[in-house]
């Protein structure tokens, strides 16, 4: 039964987090903002403002609760982070270096997409699962808190250069530009539309011209929209996918 406790230890082991793109899009960030090159604009603001306030949430205080319930207000509060930052990324008002950030931020916190409150449909997203398994990895809590340090004082500094912050009211929104970048995808690409509270519905991607589902896709990104190239020769973009339906499926590459 090697083989079956192998599996069984793969499992429950924690995934290491995604956090290149986090620490490119950080130190990035920083040099900016060091050198007075991104200043938010309204809607990065309002993004970056509302990630802060999750990055900064006090955990609830409970007195004589079991460790169980304190390990999920942990997991929870990582939750909301990736949550909000998938909501301002996909709704699709903020600039591109703000959206890379979001996004980077997003894939760093992934294995928290399920945990510790699951998606509630069936249908709905799902990420960071096990490979071959439907079971996402167990979170690993500290690593996920140890990103929060640099995270509060990289938001901190850049909610201070938006409107009304700190950097002074009424200095113009600037906004430098980003790398565009390419990565291949072998695999589905699904799209989630939810026509109802709790309820959500998904598709299977495909190329307008081939009906091809399953790529490789070339899937670029310029800072405003992501293109899926088929094998076919075919770029699409009018695919219908947020964001997140892309980047967070795509592996993790050196
Ligand atoms: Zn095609």
């Amino acid at each position: 039964m090697v083989g079956g406790h192998a599996a069984s230890l793969a499992s429950s082991a924690p995934v290491p987090l995604w956090t290149r793109a986090l620490t490119v899009e950080s130190r990035r960030a920083r040099q900016l903002l060091a050198a007075g090159g991104w200043r938010l604009t309204a809607a990065d603001a309002e993004a970056v403002g509302a990630v802060l306030a999750r990055l900064t949430a006090p955990l609830p205080v409970r007195r004589g609760t079991e460790a169980r319930i304190k390990a999920t207000d942990r997991d929870r509060r990582l939750q909301r982070i990736l949550r909000t930052a998938v909501h301002h990324l996909d709704a699709g008002a903020v600039s591109p270096p703000a959206a890379a950030l979001l996004a980077a931020v997003a894939r760093a916190l992934l294995p928290w997409h399920a945990a510790p409150n699951p998606p509630a449909a069936a249908a709905a997203p799902r990420y960071g699962t096990v490979p071959g398994t439907t079971q996402g990895a167990p979170p690993p809590t500290e690593a996920g808190e140890a990103l929060l340090p640099d995270l509060i004082a990289l938001f901190t500094a850049l909610a201070a250069t938006g409107p009304g912050g700190a950097d002074g009211p009424g200095a113009a929104p600037l906004t430098p530009p980003v790398e565009p970048w390419q990565a291949r995808y072998a695999g589905r690409f699904r799209r989630h539309t939810r026509p109802a509270p709790g309820v959500w519905t998904a598709e299977t991607v495909h190329c307008p011209t081939c009906g091809g589902k399953d790529g490789p896709w070339t899937v670029t990104w310029d800072g405003r929209r992501a293109a899926l190239g088929c094998p076919c020769g075919v770029v699409s973009r009018e695919h219908g996918l947020a964001l997140s339906e892309i980047w967070l499926v795509l592996p993790e590459t050196g």
